[in-house]
């Protein structure tokens, strides 16, 4: 039987947004397709894990005070995430954690988070703490040459720089900063994202998009993933680009 190593990153202090719904999706999509899904959660405190050691590295989003408190904690792996990242693992970060991943995160009283400055964008957010982007956001994403409406909600007071290869194109909301036509952040192995929902619910092209690249990985396999029944998540996908996109049809 095929398996998928997933640690799951600080469960217990990034779980403002609702994000471990990502983690139940992927679980989902793997035993419907008879792979064991074997879930590691990792927060301060525990043993020290090897990130190689992992196919899939997720982290959810959470609040300054918390990214404060985790990223002391985080810096500790920073080698070792830059060796698991250039290894393939997959990283799948939503918000506070994207953000984390960068330069630093600066909050809305001018103190600075550091980030692990394994990529080179960065965030700040503005000297106003209600002033914050928060509501339904689509994108325009392409995925292994498929392109895919990917549907979400964001809510995050950081705006974010230096993206050189974006998730998707901005159909509606905001994206990594008030306006933007861009958001989070892109590459074969790595989604980086602001969206909440939770961001696998709505979108099964992007979960289908991690589990085939990490089978792939790991078993140096093309695989063809059986399809599953979507016709929920297709529902209610089309009911909110109807919504978002058609509004003034
Ligand atoms: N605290 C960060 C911000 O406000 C991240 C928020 C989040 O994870 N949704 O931008």
């Amino acid at each position: 039987m095929k398996e998928l190593n997933i640690l799951y990153l600080y469960p217990d202090i990034l779980e403002l947004y609702g994000d471990f719904g990502n983690i139940q999706v992927l679980k989902y999509r793997l035993e419907k397709r008879g792979i064991k899904a074997n879930i590691t959660p990792y927060s301060i405190g525990n043993d020290a894990p090897n990130f190689s050691n992992y196919d899939l590295i997720f982290a959810g989003g959470g609040a300054d005070q918390e990214q404060g408190i985790l990223s002391k904690d985080l810096v500790n792996y920073k080698e070792n995430i830059k060796e698991a990242i250039e290894n393939g693992v997959f990283f799948l970060l939503i918000c506070g954690a994207y953000q984390l991943f960068g330069k630093y995160y600066k909050d809305a009283e001018g103190d600075i988070i550091p980030g692990l400055n394994v990529f080179d964008y960065y965030t700040e957010a503005l000297n106003d703490r209600k002033k914050r982007c928060i509501g339904n956001i689509v994108l325009n994403c392409n995925l292994n040459g498929k392109e895919t409406k990917v549907i979400g909600f964001e809510n995050h007071g950081g705006q974010t720089f230096d993206i050189e290869t974006p998730f998707g194109d901005v159909l509606y909301g905001n994206g990594n900063k008030f306006g933007d036509t861009k958001e989070g952040f892109f590459r074969e192995n790595v989604i980086a994202t602001y969206l909440h929902g939770p961001l696998l619910s709505k979108n099964p092209d992007v979960s289908d998009y991690i589990i085939k690249y990490c089978l792939d990985r790991k078993y140096n396999e093309n695989i063809v993933l059986e399809p599953l029944d979507d016709t929920f998540e297709n529902l209610c996908r089309k009911q909110l680009s109807d919504r978002f996109l058609n509004k003034d049809k």
